[in-house]
């Protein structure tokens, strides 16, 4: 407990005065890092390199978890983190209940399509798409009027139409080079793709004093560097 009555130095303890912040391995935290560094947050260890889910900050009231990306909605919308980055396909996929999302950080960009063996002919009957994005698939195909069977995936979706796993797989794409390594192409986007700033809403409430001047940061980092 510091002079001012607040636990927020301990960081695996109780934090209520302070702000969580998660974020996922990867490219979500190597982008969102030099925007934090905007708003004086930085790691003080490298979270790619160590087993720790829960880091402190150099802004003694933030501490960043570590979670899996499909996970931060989850942990925004229940209050066990106050704000959070995730991909725009998270958080339709998942739907984000409890939460605001306040910033387009464009940061992650890539694009949600559809995508199939190079030159293959479409099969008769109902297309079955392979995905980890079963919601958004339906959502699509039921947009063109298409009926299709949607085979759940959790990851190398590459792989399924290579071996008769789905005639087409729904993915997101950047270069496209992934899918042509494996003999696939490109066919329909589904919508453009970027990683937002989420904040749940009682924390928007309850810690403005500390969320305020980052957001602010966060926006001026973001509009600096389009
Ligand atoms: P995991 O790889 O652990 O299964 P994931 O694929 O959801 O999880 P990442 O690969 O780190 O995690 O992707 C995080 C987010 O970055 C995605 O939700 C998406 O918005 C975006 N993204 C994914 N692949 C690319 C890419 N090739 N280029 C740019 N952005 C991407
Ligand atoms: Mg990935």
């Amino acid at each position: 407990m510091n002079k001012k009555g607040s636990v927020v130095s301990d960081v695996l303890g109780n934090f209520d005065h302070g702000l969580t912040l998660a974020l996922s391995k990867g490219r979500i935290l190597k982008e969102t890092l030099p925007l934090l560094a905007n708003a004086n947050i930085a790691l003080l260890e490298d979270p790619e390199h160590s087993r720790k889910l829960i880091f402190p900050t150099t802004h003694p009231h933030v501490r960043i978890l570590i979670l899996r990306a499909s996970d931060v909605p989850t942990y925004v919308e229940n209050g066990a983190a106050d704000i959070g980055v995730a991909g725009k396909d998270v958080l339709m996929e998942h739907g984000a209940h409890n939460v605001y999302e306040l910033l387009d950080l464009k940061i992650a960009r890539c694009r949600l399509m559809t995508a199939g063996k190079v030159g293959a002919v479409r099969p008769a009957g109902r297309l079955k798409i392979a995905t980890k994005y079963v919601h958004l698939t339906r959502q699509y195909f039921a947009g063109l009027g298409e009926q299709v069977d949607v085979i759940k995936l959790y990851g190398s979706m590459e792989l399924a139409p290579l071996v008769g796993l789905g005639d087409l797989i729904v993915d997101v794409v950047d270069t496209g080079n992934t899918l042509r390594a494996n003999g696939l192409e490109p066919l329909e986007e589904i919508c453009k793709i970027s990683s937002r700033l989420i904040v749940n809403k009682a924390s928007f409430k309850r810690k403005q004093a500390v969320l305020g001047p980052i957001l602010a940061q966060l926006e001026q980092a973001v509009a600096a560097k389009s």
